[in-house]
Order: structure tokens, then C-alpha cells, then sequence
């Protein structure tokens, strides 16, 4: 007969569809939303921005790019160090902030974000009624690391069409990608969000973060996330917060954050306990763990809960302009409210912590090449003997920080739980 096999036709047409879903290359779904253009830099460019920010800036910024390779599979991260070098003022001890964004390729907001931030420390740009006098003379006894972009080769991805791709440029989540409780699977793992990799640090931007945090020693540790609005501590991998008054204080300072920039709609408290799954081997569970990072947190910036499931830039990114206005001056204000608190809390914390002094040292804010191993011994050198008496004064003040602490803490009210939803930010 000379009709047209109409149905085998359709079902190539539907084969071709479900496969565009599956490999995720999703752009010919006109119902998905696109990256708008005239909001959001393309990955180049927006490194280059900040490179352009650095070169305008070089008595406050530098920048270093850390390449690392491993079987022809090659990542390249740009670190920007505000302060570099600067000497703290008075007796004070250098507070040491290292911020990553853009570790998913999907959530390009977090490197607008990192960008913005990076031209405020500048003085390029400022918040509405911001006290520039105050900003400065909090500013100067920190040293703040920051990686607009941890994840260039995903970022890559996602520009070509991939809007679904959290995972870098060979498919392994480097959130899931570093050694505390590495490889673990739950019951709903998903392989193609969270692939582990062959190994803990089998990854070139994992071993070059990995690499940064154990050399700068940082005392506040963010890792800023989008897919949904919230502010989370360790752990990750178990539905619990770590013991003691440092994770009292942890939790203050989210609290604050989530009071003053988050409208108390932010999901507060562990990771593994508060965003409805367990995540092994993330970043932030091995700075806490390992790197024994005093304050270690994920942020996560931005969700549209409304979203359809494949609608994945929409569901990570804000898309209209203002928005995305709203989302970057937010939380570039709450890294300000960062900046300026962060030292009063881990002061308190320091107290908690005094055994421990190789923490609370400074050292050369440029030592990104100073790796594991290196003996912390060496920096108890110098104290003197009146330390006995500073110990007594310091417990007594220990005390009255624990008391004020609860009494803070007892103020605030908790957070209105948001449901999560059901892909996976962190
Ligand atoms: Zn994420």
C-alpha cells in the first residue's frame, strides 16, 4: 500500500525526545528556560571580569590561577585574595575567610554573586547606604580568599545547553568528591547527579581546593550553593550538628544571617539533617572534619520551588532582572554581615578553642603552596609564660560568653521550614 508509515515516525521523533532528556541537552524544549543574556555573564567573561577588577585593584586584590590535570582531563580555578599581604592592625589576629562559588555548574547566580562581592571589596561598587569608613576598618584585619567559579569546565557545560549539569567537565560531582565518608551510597543515590569519582580527591578541582583550604587555614569556610534558600552547617553525611560551643556559635551566626537577610525563610542547622537527603564526602564536612575550619557552611542562595524538575536554570537561577538584582545585593550584604561579625564570633570561638592556638596564628596569607604535613608545632613558638594567667582569665570569660551565648540563642526564633525539594542542591 502507499500510505506513510506514520507510526514508526512518531516513535523515532519520541525515541529522539526522551534521549535529549536523558543526555540532558534540553534547549530544543521551547517550554525550558533559557539563560538570559543580558543578566548573566558567559563563564569567560565573567572571569575576565574579574581579572579586569584585580588588574584595577592590585593594592587590594590578586589573583592566582591553579591548574591540575589528571589523565589528559584538566581544571584551571581563579583565586582572588582581598588583603593579600597586609599586616592586621593593633595586636589583632588575621581572620582568614575562604569563600567558593559555582562549585555546580548549574548555579551560575553564585559566581554573579562572587563577582559582585569581589567589586564591593573593591569599593567599586556599594550597598545602598553602606558606611564605607565601617566597611574599611572591618576589612582590615581580614584576608579574604575567594573562587568566583570552582567548577569552569560544568560552567561550560550548562552555556552549551546542559542547564541540568551539576557535575564537572567528566561527570563527577565535586561535592560528593572529597574523603569524609567518600563513596557512601543511600537508598535514592543518583548516579548521574552524584557520581563520586573513582576515588576521594580523584578530581583536579577537588585537589586544587583541597590544596587551598590546608594551605590558607581558613577560620570562616562558605561554600554557596543554589536550588533552594538556606544556611547550613556541618555535617552533611549524618543528620546532626557537630557537640560544643563552637557549633552553638555556628549556629548563632546563621541565625542572625537568616533573621537579617534571609527573612527567617532559610532552612537552618546540618546539612544531612535539614535538606532531606544525607550527602557523603562534600567539601564542607572535610573543612570542618580535616581542616578543622572553626566555621564551615554551606549557603544556599536561591531556589524556584515552582519550577518544573527540567526546567533546571529556573529552578537554580533567578531570571528576571529583578530577581537576580535582589538575590546579589541580598547576599553580598550578608557576606558584608559576614565580614564585620564573623571576627566577634570566632573571638568568642578562639576562647573556646585556646588549646588548640595554631588555628589562631597568623601566617603569610600568600602560602597557597604550603601543603599537608607541614608541622603546626612550630607556631606555638613565641608564647610567653604569662600564658598560665591568660588561660584563668580566658576560662572566666568562656563562662560569660556560654551564658550570653544561650541567652541569644533562647531570643531568636527559629526558622519557618521550607518543604525541599525534590532535586539536589548541595
Ligand atoms: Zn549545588
Amino acid at each position: 500500500m502507499g500510505s506513510i508509515p506514520i507510526s514508526p515516525i512518531l516513535c523515532l521523533l519520541g525515541l529522539l525526545r526522551l534521549l535529549c532528556f536523558v543526555n540532558g541537552a534540553n534547549t530544543s524544549d521551547l517550554s525550558l528556560t533559557p539563560i538570559p543574556r543580558h543578566l548573566y555573564h558567559s563563564c569567560d567573561s565573567l572571569l575576565k571580569d574579574v581579572k579586569a577588577l584585580v588588574s584595577r585593584h592590585p593594592e587590594k586584590l590578586t589573583v592566582d590561577r591553579i591548574r591540575a590535570e589528571d589523565k589528559g582531563y584538566a581544571a584551571d580555578i581563579v583565586v582572588v585574595t582581598y588583603n593579600s599581604g597586609k599586616i592586621p592592625k593593633n595586636d589583632n589576629f588575621e581572620f582568614r575567610i575562604l569563600l567558593t562559588f559555582g562549585q555546580h555548574g548549574r548555579e551560575l547566580i553564585t559566581s554573579e554573586v562572587a563577582l559582585r562581592l569581589i567589586s564591593m571589596l573593591t569599593g567599586e561598587r556599594t550597598m545602598p547606604g553602606a558606611d564605607l569608613n565601617l566597611l574599611n576598618s572591618f576589612l582590615d584585619n581580614l584576608v579574604i580568599k575567594v573562587v568566583p567559579m570552582e567548577n569552569l569546565n560544568g560552567c561550560k557545560l550548562v552555556e552549551a545547553g546542559e542547564y541540568c549539569e551539576r557535575r564537572n567537565g567528566r561527570g563527577v560531582d565535586l561535592n560528593r568528591n572529597w574523603s569524609v565518608d567518600w563513596g557512601k551510597k543511600e537508598k535514592d543515590y543518583d548516579p548521574y547527579e552524584e557520581n563520586p569519582g573513582t576515588g576521594p580527591f580523584s578530581e583536579p578541582e577537588t585537589q586544587i581546593m583541597r590544596k587551598l583550604s590546608q594551605s590558607f587555614d581558613p577560620h570562616v569556610w562558605v561554600n554557596v550553593h543554589s536550588g533552594m534558600e538556606a544556611l547550613f552547617m556541618p555535617y552533611d553525611h549524618k543528620n546532626v550538628t557537630p557537640d560544643g560551643l563552637i557549633s552553638h556559635l555556628m549556629r548563632s551566626l546563621l541565625d542572625d544571617l537568616n533573621y537579617h537577610h534571609c527573612q527567617n525563610r532559610c532552612l537552618v542547622g546540618s546539612g544531612g539533617g535539614s535538606v532531606g537527603y544525607l550527602a557523603h564526602g562534600t567539601s564542607t564536612d572535610y573543612m570542618h572534619d580535616i581542616v578543622k575550619v572553626p566555621m564551615a557552611f554551606t549557603f544556599e542562595i536561591y531556589g524556584d520551588s515552582s519550577a518544573s524538575s527540567k526546567d533546571c536554570f529556573k529552578m537554580f537561577n533567578p531570571v528576571d532582572e529583578a530577581t537576580f538584582n535582589r538575590v546579589i545585593e541580598n547576599w553580598c550584604a550578608a557576606f558584608l554581615m559576614l565580614f564585620q561579625t564573623g571576627p566577634g564570633w570566632l573571638d568568642i570561638a578562639r576562647q573556646a578553642t585556646f588549646n588548640d592556638l595554631s588555628k589562631w596564628v597568623s601566617i603569610d596569607a600568600n602560602a597557597v603552596d604550603r601543603i599537608e604535613g607541614s608541622s603546626k608545632g612550630g607556631k606555638l613558638e613565641g608564647l610567653d609564660l604569662g600564658m598560665q594567667e591568660l588561660r584563668t582569665y580566658f576560662r572566666l570569660f568562656m563562662l560569660s560568653s556560654v551564658l550570653i551565648m544561650f541567652m541569644f540563642c533562647s531570643r531568636i526564633s527559629k526558622s519557618k521550614c521550607r518543604p525541599s525539594m525534590s532535586s539536589i542542591p548541595i
